[in-house]
């Protein structure tokens, strides 16, 4: 280079401060031989030495002063290596400072140390990215490693609160789903009871008045056990549709009889405008009737017996069926209507407290119709000016095959021996005593082995068997006598659960009737069996 305290390494720090010191400069440029290149290369800490151009000036003038140097040369950085090499091409010399023994005066060509420095430049300079960049990638690898490992702390934490939370939710499904059956099986008898009284000739009208109200409180308590189970079937995912091509105008004529014939209050008139061409539907027909059901009844309940109920349908294009059910009732504000789909959310407290009601009926009906491929929404001019819910849904082409049966209504039955399989004793009473009013002749069994020896040994048209016996169950009972030709059976259970009436149909029944079962169901679910039979 071009100007250089050449010395031994053993003594250099020495060297360089002596070399300073004469030199009076505070920084140097330190070159030291090494023996097996034979060359000079720049000194640990050259980069400092060379640091400052201004410095470097100085540096040189110094040299100048001293005489140890004579000649223009340029701070040696990337570019002024260039011109330096030109420099020395031109045959410049360079001074260099010599420690020790060597003389101080002793010049070396510039053109054999410029590439050197150039080199020890570049390298350094590499050294030092290469250095940065190892500092800082180990740097983000540890960063990398610890947010890997707090992710994957976080992770490990969710899905152990994820699986804590799913076996709190399984149990809590199992808690209700016991819960509902412990809740139903006393309401049960009541519910019997009461729809036989209700209806008794012989018990004076004020008494049967009373009674009715039990009945219609007992149904109602039902319901809201029915809905709250329903709520977290279908919020679990549990809840499965059994898909069939249905008749959406038979259900709704007989949701809307059913509601008509509630004798309790007095009712808003209900019209039946069913005018879509296209009316039949790919769905389960037990949870489409729910979606009416929940609808009408909604309707009616708000509505005075002045006002006016219209279920109308229509096709609004060749593949989609329109139900509205529209009132004339005490309407919905618009700040309420956004949020009455909300599970819980119900209108004006004030007018709910007269209404009853969880608010879960439109939750529910709008979870089942989402299920359904279609959609449910409420339109409503204000409070006092009635309101509507528009549910559309697909139609499918009424098929070759039979349409799932709408419930039929009450009539005669040609279905006169029962076996009925009970083990709760009041309940058993009361079933046995309203179908022996309806006519029918009933054997009671108690436990699972009772009906089996009465079934096998005897001739019955029906079966109506409660789901848990003391010593099995009720598909372990019909499993047993539907070899019987002509056997068909209604299931009664409390539980309610889907997997319930898969089971149940597996066995063999026909029907599913969740407890409590009003004397109303079950003779419908009879007369439609009655019905199936006289076909
Ligand atoms: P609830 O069983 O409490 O009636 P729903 O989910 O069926 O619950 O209804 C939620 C709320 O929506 C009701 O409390 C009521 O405020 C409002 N609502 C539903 N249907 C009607 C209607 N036909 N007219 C006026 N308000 C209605």
């Amino acid at each position: 280079m071009l100007v250089a305290a050449l010395t031994q390494p053993a003594n250099r720090r020495t060297a360089v401060r002596a070399l300073a010191e004469h030199a009076g400069a505070e920084e140097l440029l330190i070159l030291i031989p090494d023996r097996e290149l034979g060359v000079l290369l720049p000194a640990p800490g050259f980069q400092q030495t060379l640091s400052d151009p201004k410095r470097w000036r100085q540096f040189l003038d110094r040299c100048v002063e001293k005489m140890f140097y004579q000649g223009e040369l340029s701070f040696p950085t990337a570019e002024t290596i260039m011109s330096a090499t030109g420099f020395a091409a031109d045959g410049g010399s360079v001074v260099v400072f010599l420690g020790g023994e060597h003389r101080m005066d002793e010049a070396i060509d510039i053109s054999l140390l410029l590439p050197i420095v150039a080199a020890a430049f570049e390298g350094e300079r590499l050294a030092a990215v290469h250095e940065a960049k190892t500092a800082v990638a180990k740097q983000t690898a540890t960063q990398a490693k610890l947010l890997a490992d707090s992710l994957d702390k976080a992770r490990n934490e969710l899905r152990q609160t994820l699986a804590e939370a799913r076996r709190a939710n399984a149990a809590k499904d199992r808690f209700l789903a016991v819960l509902s059956h412990e809740l139903r099986t006393p309401l049960n008898p009541v519910l019997l009871a009461a729809s036989a009284m209700e209806t008794d000739p012989n018990l004076p009208a004020e008494i049967r008045a009373d009674i009715s109200m039990i009945r219609r409180n007992v149904e109602l308590e039902a319901k809201l056990i029915d809905d709250l189970l329903d709520l977290t079937r279908i919020a679990n995912g549990k809840v499965q549709l059994q898909r069939k091509v249905v008749d959406a105008h038979e259900l709704l004529r007989e949701a809307t009889t059913v509601i008509q014939a509630d004798p309790s209050s007095a009712q808003p008139e209900i019209r039946l405008d069913l005018v879509a061409t296209s009316h039949c539907i790919d769905g389960d027909a037990a949870r489409i009737q729910q979606v009416f059901w929940n609808l009408i009844r909604n309707a009616v309940k708000f509505t005075s017996a002045e006002g006016c109920v219209t279920v109308r349908t229509n096709n609004p294009s060749s593949d989609k069926l329109r139900i509205e059910v529209i009132d004339s009732g005490i309407g919905i504000a618009p700040e309420v209507l956004p949020k009455i789909f909300n599970a819980f959310e119900q209108g004006d407290p004030e007018i709910n407290q007269t209404f009853g009601g969880l608010g879960l009926g439109l939750a529910i009906s709008n979870a089942l119709v989402e299920m359904h491929g279609g959609t449910l929404r409420a339109e409503s001019a204000g409070l006092g000016k009635g309101a509507s819910f528009i549910f559309e849904l697909p139609v499918v082409e009424r098929g070759a095959e039979a349409l799932e049966p709408a419930p039929a209504l009450l009539g005669a039955s040609n279905l006169r021996r029962i076996l009925l399989v009970e083990d709760h004793a009041t309940t058993a009473a009361l079933m046995v005593r309203l179908l022996r009013k309806r006519g029918h002749e009933v054997v009671l069994a108690h436990t699972k082995a009772e009906a089996i020896a009465f079934g096998l040994g005897q001739k019955f048209d029906l079966v109506i068997s409660d789901l848990g016996l003391p010593d099995g169950n009720g598909y372990e009972v019909m499993e047993a006598l539907r070899s019987n030709p002509g056997v068909v059976g209604i299931a009664l259970t409390g539980y309610g659960m889907e997997a319930d009436v898969a089971s149940s149909v597996k066995a063999g029944f026909q029907f599913h009737l969740t407890k409590p079962v009003d004397a109303q169901k079950l003779y419908q679910a009879i007369e439609q069996i009655a019905t199936a039979r006289r076909a």
